[in-house]
């Protein structure tokens, strides 16, 4: 069965807390696993999650501050470790290499020749990534930062009813899906479209470290499921302008504006406690009206079901 979830592993920033590791999200799609801004502690939380590094194909870093990839040696080594033998593709901005050369290879270990580099740069990198596209595009922190999003592409799917009706069967539906039409014995002739809906390819966004801009939209433009930080709350929206952040209320409004189905926040600051998460919740209520969700580490947040219902005129 394809599984398509989040898995928090931390949702600190900065630094980690009592309660919040430094980041970590691992997103499973189908048999695809896209870690992306592995923070210090990583490893460990990977193993609290039940996640294993076989589970990975690719490593999604936003940027090089610590709290985004001090768990790139621990990850890297892990993969040598458990001698993983696919293809784990890394992704990093390319002005930071530099950095990601001394992560890579931060210690003495028995190196491992899966891991293939994807350095970023640009406005608009994509590659292809099992079942979907990987997009990557710049945002706006004090040292290059860039969001990911993935895209299924639009497909369609079969409606039974008519199938059904046509006398369409067994072998005969895989037939008309690759040739998109079909002879049927009395001669006559049905459809693909005939027998079939559209149906809308899924898509996830990652925004990290940024202040509002337009890499921030068009990463979070209708995806069904948004991760993002939200370091802070308004009363700090100066610390948050000073040091290239977002606070709750800029998350809520552009869930609001891209229309997004399912947001997660997180990458909090050390000054919040539990306690404050209504606060998270409220600041994101002033603008949109969709499913949020405060994340805590260990939670595991399904990409919501796929839309199929007929999309409202604007
Ligand atoms: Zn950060
Ligand atoms: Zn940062």
């Amino acid at each position: 069965m394809s599984v398509r979830e989040l898995v928090v592993l931390g949702t600190s920033s900065a630094v980690p807390t009592r309660h919040r590791n430094h980041n970590g999200y691992l997103l499973r799609w189908d048999g695809e696993g896209f870690l992306f801004d592995p923070g210090e502690g990583t490893q460990r939380q990977m193993m609290h999650a039940g996640v294993s590094s076989h589970d990975l194909t690719w490593i999604c870093v936003t940027h090089f501050h610590g709290d985004h990839c001090l768990g790139v040696p621990g990850v890297i080594q892990r993969i040598a470790r458990d001698r993983v033998d696919h293809q784990v593709q890394a992704a990093y901005p390319a002005a930071g290499e530099h950095y990601w050369r001394r992560l890579r290879h931060a210690t003495s270990f028995g190196d491992t020749a899966v891991i293939v580099r994807r350095p970023v740069s640009g406005d608009l990198v994509e590659w292809p990534a099992g079942p979907v596209t990987l997009t990557a595009r710049p945002l706006s922190h004090p040292i290059e930062s860039y969001g990911y999003r993935l895209d299924e592409p639009a497909g369609r799917r079969m409606l039974p009813g008519e199938l059904a009706r046509r006398g369409v069967h067994g072998p005969m539906v895989g037939e008309l899906q690759r040739h998109g039409s079909l002879t049927l014995p009395d001669g006559s002739t049905v459809t693909l479209a005939e027998c079939s809906a559209p149906r809308p390819g899924q898509s996830a966004a990652f925004v990290m470290d940024t202040r509002l801009c337009d890499g921030v939209f068009s990463l979070a433009d209708r995806v069904d499921l948004l991760v993002i930080e939200s370091t802070f709350l308004s009363a700090e929206a100066e610390l948050a302008a000073a040091y290239g952040h977002l606070t709750a209320a800029q998350a809520g409004r552009v869930a609001a504006e891209c229309g997004v189905r399912r947001l997660v926040l997180t990458h909090f600051s050390e000054r919040y406690s539990f306690d404050d998460e209504p606060r998270f919740v409220a600041e994101v209520r002033e603008t949109y009206a969709g499913d949020v969700i405060v994340a805590r580490d260990l939670m595991r947040i399904p990409v919501p079901k796929r839309d199929t219902a007929p999309k409202r005129a604007p």
